[in-house]
């Protein structure tokens, strides 16, 4: 194994590591418009980037995701950009790396291709793992430790992501789905428990499993989630990267009700869950992870 995915495992080991927290939100910060491409701004805004990077970095980040949540082929077709997916993964891995530097690992980030695989919809599963493949390839040369595959909400396309991710050279696979509270438990949009979706990605090799975002879901609601994750992930050490709330339209600019305090507060709930990585997903910045840092690496 790679010496530095090896030191990652090794760390684990040891503590919780924390993950980092928002990109898109960070860089509509800094100017990108809503439902922009955020990918393209690794080539054409790096410093801006660079810049999402070292704010996590400096706030306590063990781990740094790349700026390619929408970098499969499938996605960047939507604007346009198919023909420099390489191009794009490659400079968003090799980012992260430069920031992370030997500091902190970097996870180079699968989003959800965005449509619907066979017999759901009409996408062949050959064209979406080779989509993957491509995307995880390019950051695994521009520099990632392991790959993140994250958003999931169908068990099959993680599964086809699990297994490109392996086929291009990933030593560590991480994943989380994204789940929502029904009347019957906690489920993923295609209806799937958190029982089932980890068995599958488990079965097709990942190494770390858990939980992002997720729908109208609070913090001690996630808590209920990470013990129930827990209990499903046969061992495998388990992530969880909850969002800061449920966005809000204020004053036409979209807000997180969740405070840094409010988030870190719920770190302890999650590591006694048994959670082993902890971070943020969308609306949660730099002071969420800098206020998850000193209660986690005091
Ligand atoms: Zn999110």
């Amino acid at each position: 194994m790679n010496s530095r995915t090896a030191a990652l495992l090794q760390q684990l080991a040891r503590r919780p590591l924390l993950g980092d927290g928002a990109t898109g939100t960070q860089l509509q910060a800094m100017g990108l418009a809503p439902g922009a491409c955020g990918e393209l701004w690794n080539t054409a805004q790096p410093d801006q980037v660079r810049r999402v990077h070292q704010l996590y970095l400096d706030a306590g980040s063990d781990l740094l995701t790349t700026n390619t949540f929408g970098g499969t082929s499938f996605v960047l077709e939507t604007r346009g950009a198919a023909a420099r997916r390489r191009e794009l993964n490659l400079a968003g891995a090799r980012l992260a790396r430069e920031i992370a530097s030997d500091r902190a690992w970097v996870l180079g980030d699968l989003g959800p291709f965005g449509g619907m695989l066979e017999p759901l919809g009409e996408t062949l599963p050959e064209a979406v793992t080779t989509a993957f493949r491509e995307q995880a390839e390019a950051l695994l040369e521009g520099g990632a430790d392991a790959i993140l595959v994250e958003t999931m909400s169908d068990p099959a396309e993680a599964v086809l992501a699990v297994q490109a991710a392996k086929d291009a050279g990933a030593e560590l696979v991480l994943v989380t789905f994204t789940f929502q509270q029904t009347t019957v438990g906690y489920r993923t949009m295609m209806g799937t428990t958190p029982v089932a979706a980890l068995a599958a990605v488990i079965e097709a090799g990942a190494d770390i499993v858990g939980a992002n975002c997720g729908t109208e879901l609070s913090l001690a609601a996630y808590q209920q989630l990470t013990a129930e994750l827990v209990a499903a992930a046969a061992g495998r050490s388990v992530i969880v990267q909850p969002n800061a709330g449920s966005p809000t339209l204020i004053e036409g600019k979209i807000s997180y009700a969740e405070s840094a305090g409010e988030f870190a507060a719920a770190v302890p709930g999650f590591l006694h869950a048994g959670a082993r990585v902890v971070g943020g997903c969308c609306g949660s910045t730099p002071a969420h992870i800098a206020a998850m840092a000193a209660l986690l690496k005091p």
